[in-house]
């Protein structure tokens, strides 16, 4: 399939929104300003570019398709505020980029982003110091479980992992139709706002991520036998329990992310 003159490519989550008042509705309620350097993540045939083009002070948008990115080139060329670069955003350094295009001051961001790979995308994002928020078109089940409530199915790894850096809100949904070509799936815009510091303090980010990654591993158990998975003693772990004022029938859904916190902090206490 063609759109444009372009050959579509399904497995870089080619879905174009062409409809002005769509863009124009997005821009809207990502809140961007005429002082706000842009960050956009897959510039497709460059229509949400061109609007935010026109309403702000930079953009640099990526684009890993070459054959897009030779169309972008020409199009937006009119536009002395936009940088256009043929390369895949997992392998960009976010803190170099604000140094070399946004005079390293912070940035936003503002994509619909390719369903693919949208988790790996918002975890560099909220990995990067100079992003203020993040407004993105991304499927409406990931936003859902992005905003889940602790004991909820939805609920997981994500949710702990964005929820401890930032405060997710799903702004609207859109219908497959409003792209081209249409996905099978509804779509949501959601914003992250970044906290100027994490909801809680955390001793060990890598022991933090093992136990909430075991604790969802197997949902099913509570979470002291889930937790076995660390090769912890178990009393070291029935103590972290005691201390953190957790029950051991606990199961790791039903821990919010102080919880999951305080946890990983007295085992870290009473490991070294
Ligand atoms: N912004 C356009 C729009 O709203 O119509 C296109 C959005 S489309 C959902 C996602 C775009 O991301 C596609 O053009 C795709 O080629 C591009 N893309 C996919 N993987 C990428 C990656 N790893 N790095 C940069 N761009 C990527």
């Amino acid at each position: 399939m063609k759109v444009k003159g372009v050959n579509v490519k399904k497995r870089l989550g080619q879905n174009f929104i062409l409809d002005k008042n769509i863009l124009s509705k997005i821009v809207n309620a990502s809140g961007v300003t005429s002082e706000d350097f842009v960050l956009e993540i897959g510039a497709g045939l460059g229509t949400l570019t061109e609007e935010l083009a026109k309403r702000v002070k930079k953009v640099v948008t990526f684009e890993i398709d070459k054959e897009l990115y030779e169309v972008l080139k020409e199009k937006l060329r009119i536009y002395d505020n936009v940088v256009v670069i043929n390369e895949d955003i997992m392998k960009v350094d976010l803190e170099k980029l604000a140094h070399e295009y946004f005079e390293g001051e912070n940035f936003k961001v503002v994509a619909n982003l390719p369903y693919y790979i949208t988790s790996p995308i918002i975890m560099l994002l909220l990995d990067c110091k100079f992003i203020k928020d993040i407004t993105v078109l991304v499927q409406k089940e990931v936003a859902q479980r992005i905003c889940a409530s602790p004991g909820t199915k939805e609920y997981g790894i994500l949710t702990v992992f964005i929820n401890f850096k930032a405060k997710p809100k799903i702004l609207f949904n859109l219908p497959p139709s409003v792209f081209i070509p249409p996905p099978k799936v509804q779509s949501s815009l959601i914003k992250f706002e970044i906290l100027d510091k994490p909801v809680a303090q955390v001793k060990d980010e890598k022991l933090f991520s093992d136990v909430v990654k075991a604790a969802f591993g197997q949902r099913r158990k509570v979470l002291s036998n889930a937790l076995k998975t660390l090769n912890i003693d178990k009393e070291i772990i029935e103590r972290a329990f005691d201390l953190s004022g957790l029950s051991f029938k606990r199961r790791g859904e039903t821990l919010t992310v102080e919880e999951f916190a305080l946890l990983a902090n007295n085992i870290y206490d009473l490991t070294i």
